[in-house]
Formats: structure tokens, sequence, C-alpha cells
């Protein structure tokens, strides 16, 4: 017998909004659910005294894929923001990513030469050829004065584990440049939605059928037996109970407050990278969209280990947590009704324009 849709997509975060806005286009009977009371994941901003508030945390949109970026900009115009985060450590201030205003503040030095010079010197002295870990890749990239202050102790709070224990690829992220250029991305793309990122999961979602506060696995028989198939853009080892073991994420804690002043601290992004001060980063969420308003909203962002009843923000992915993964992998594979995209699904550290591509990627071959 037909069921009642084609598909049921667990999720309305930005994978699972645009798989459902491609199968509708194609005439796809889809339900939605979510088990936070709005759509967005991630992305959701909350409108506090007229500022759009990253709600789940700063999202800048970057990209080198110039088909995302014309596919999300169908729904959306992007404003011309750059991020260009400053770091405070103990009461000084640095421009990063890591470039020359960075190796200038520090060093003092003026010139490529001399900056590429005290990095070599830096490095040679740790003796590290080939970087097994993120202190070892962090000190080869930048050396050891830069790990110190900009790089430990923050990766320390944000991963809750040691710089040698953590996979190199995470520092990787971020641009190492000896131009006096503070853009944290080297993406040709950037910007912030105009009117807030809930435009655009809004605009991807218009017309179909969405239900919130809910939780597939709350009624999970029900769901099962509504669908052809399911895109499930949750956690994939908690959709196996579990049975293979937990995989670890980080949880966020942000504590976010409404100020009655114009300007708290003149950049959207402030990045306190010693060990002592217990957040990660300011954010005032008005200078992602230049805001004018006579109020300001900053949140503070706590970093910890994820525990059932928290939000998972961050996959864990050193090598005990992705063999894990690679086991719930296997299973996932053998399922032909079950598609299982995103972040918490694929046990990956993406970011959005990622999260698009293989979301478009998935869709297309599910449509053909
Ligand atoms: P999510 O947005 O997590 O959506 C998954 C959805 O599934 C959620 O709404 C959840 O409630 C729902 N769900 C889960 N389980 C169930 C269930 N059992 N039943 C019903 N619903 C369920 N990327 C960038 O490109 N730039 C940035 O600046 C950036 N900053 C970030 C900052 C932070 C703090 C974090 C955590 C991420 C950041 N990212 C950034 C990454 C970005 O958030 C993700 O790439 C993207 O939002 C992931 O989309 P998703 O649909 O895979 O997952
Ligand atoms: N990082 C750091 N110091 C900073 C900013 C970032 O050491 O001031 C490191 C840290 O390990 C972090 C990683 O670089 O987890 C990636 O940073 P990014 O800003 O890309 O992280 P996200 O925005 O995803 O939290």
């Amino acid at each position: 017998m037909k069921k009642q849709y084609d598909y049921l997509i667990v999720g309305s975060g930005l994978y699972g909004a645009i798989f459902a806005g491609k199968a509708y286009q194609q005439g796809k009977r889809c339900l939605v659910i979510d088990k936070r009371p709005h759509t967005g994941g991630n992305i959701y901003c909350e409108n506090i005294a007229e500022i759009n508030v990253h709600k789940y945390g700063a999202h800048i949109f970057h990209t080198s894929n110039k088909e995302v970026w014309d596919f999300v900009s169908t729904f959306v115009t992007f404003n011309r923001y750059t991020n260009s985060p400053i770091a405070h450590y103990k009461g000084k201030l640095y421009n990063l990513p890591f470039n020359m205003n960075t190796f200038y503040a520090l060093w003092g030095v003026k010139t490529p030469e001399e900056a590429q010079a005290k990095i070599e010197e830096q490095r040679r002295t740790a003796g590290i050829t080939s970087p097994k870990n993120l202190e070892e890749q962090a000190i080869s990239l930048v050396g050891k004065d830069i790990y110190e202050i900009l790089i430990k102790g923050y990766t320390e709070k944000q991963w809750g584990r040691k710089c040698t224990e953590l996979p190199a690829f995470i520092i990787k992220r971020l641009p190492v440049r000896f131009t006096f250029d503070n853009n944290y991305f080297n993406d040709p793309y950037q910007g912030i939605p105009i009117g807030g990122y809930n435009k655009l999961t809004d605009s991807l979602l218009n017309g179909i059928e969405v239900v919130c506060n809910t939780d597939f696995f709350e009624n999970r028989g029900y769901f099962e037996s509504i669908s052809d198939k399911i895109v499930f853009t949750g956690k994939i080892d908690e959709f196996y109970d579990f049975r293979l073991g937990a995989l670890e994420y980080r949880t966020l804690r942000f504590e976010t407050e409404l100020l009655d002043c114009a300007n708290y601290q003149g950049n959207a992004v402030v990045n306190y990278t010693e060990r002592e001060i217990p957040y990660t980063r300011i954010i005032e969420h008005k200078h992602f969209e230049f805001g004018t308003q006579p109020q300001t909203v900053i949140s503070r962002e706590y970093s910890s280990e994820w525990t059932a009843g928290s939000e998972p923000f961050y996959p864990v992915n050193d090598e005990k947590n992705d063999r894990l993964y690679q086991q719930y992998k296997s299973l996932a594979d053998q399922e032909s009704h079950v598609i299982f995209g995103g972040r918490l699904a694929e046990y990956k550290y993406y970011d959005m324009d990622k999260v698009v591509e293989k979301a478009l990627e998935m869709s297309n071959k599910m449509m053909k």
C-alpha cells in the first residue's frame, strides 16, 4: 500500500531543509519533523531588541563552491560581512587569523621575511618534522609563541582535551598568511543573509508540512510506518540506540545578555584565548549586520563535554570516535530506506557550505 509520505525528514536544519525543499519541488510528499520548537537547526536566529541573535553560536556563511553560493543566493541576498575576529589574551588584543598584523603585534616584525624567519626558528627549536597532533601542527605552522598565546588555551577550552590528543586537521582550518589581511576565511564568497538565516530556511521549507516539538525517537514506529524513506539528520549513534557505544560530542552553553549600550566590543567575534577565562568567545550579534540599534546583545560561549539531554554541537573527530563512526556507517550503508545526512548523522565537522553541497548531491541523486 502506498504510504502517506515519500519522505519523512528528521531535522529541519540546513541539510533537512534543503533536502525537503528539493524533494517538494519535484512533487514529492514530504513531512519534516524537529524536536526543537523552531525550524532551522543550528542556524536559527532569535530576534531580540530588533537584533538577529545567533541562538546556537555565530554563523558566517563562506564558500569556495560557486554552485553552493548560487543556490543559497536564490533564497537570500548576502551582505558584505567579512569575519575578522579579535583574540584577547591577558589584556592584549591580536588579529586573527594568523597574519602579518598578528606577527607584528607579537614580535614587532614588519616584513614577511622577518615573520617567516621567526616561525622557522621556533619550528626548528621544537624539532618537529612531520606533525602528528594539533600541538605539533600548530607549532609547525606558526611557531611556539602563537601556539601558547592564541591556540593552546582556546583549543583546550573548546575541546576539553590536550592539544597533543587532538587531530591536526582542526587547526588547519585556519589560514596562516604573510600579508596584512584579517579575513578569517580564504573563500571568495562570504556574508550573512540580509534579514537573517531564518529567511533562508523558511524559504526552503515554504509550502512543506513541518511539525516542531516532535522527537523521532518518541514515536519511532509510527514515523517509520508513514513514509517510504527517511532522511535522518540527528545523531547516528542514537539512531542505532547506541548499540556499538556512544560517540563523543562537545556541547555549548550560551550566556546571552541584552545591554543598554550601542556598541560593547566593536566587533562581532572576540576570542578569549587564555585558559583562565572560562568562556571561549563573546559574540556581539548586531555587528554581523552592521546594526545601529540603541541596544546590543552579547553571548558568552562556554564549551563542555556532551551529556544526554544537552545539544550535541561538535563531533569530536579523533581516531577513537572516527573508528566507532565507521562501524555505525557500515550499519547505515545497509539501510535501503534511510538516508543519513548532515553534521550529526555523518559525524563530521562540516561547515554550512559543505552541508549544502552534501544535501544538494543527495537530493539530486534521489530525484533522478
Ligand atoms: P543541525 O543544524 O544540527 O540540524 C539538525 C536538526 O535535527 C536540529 O534542528 C535538531 O533539533 C534536529 N533533530 C536531531 N535529532 C532529532 C530527533 N531525534 N527528532 C527530531 N529532530 C531531531 N558553519 C559555517 O559555515 N560557518 C560558521 O560560522 C559556523 N559556525 C558554527 C558555530 C557553532 C557554535 C556550531 C555548533 C556550528 C557552526 N557551523 C558553522 C556549522 C553549522 O552549524 C552546520 O554546518 C550546519 O548548521 C549543520 O546543519 P545540519 O542540518 O547538518 O544540522
Ligand atoms: N582556534 C584557536 N584559537 C582561536 C580560534 C581558533 O586555537 O582564537 C583553534 C581551535 O582549536 C578551534 C579551531 O582553531 O577549535 C577551529 O576554529 P574555528 O574558528 O574554525 O572554530 P568554530 O568556529 O568551528 O568553533
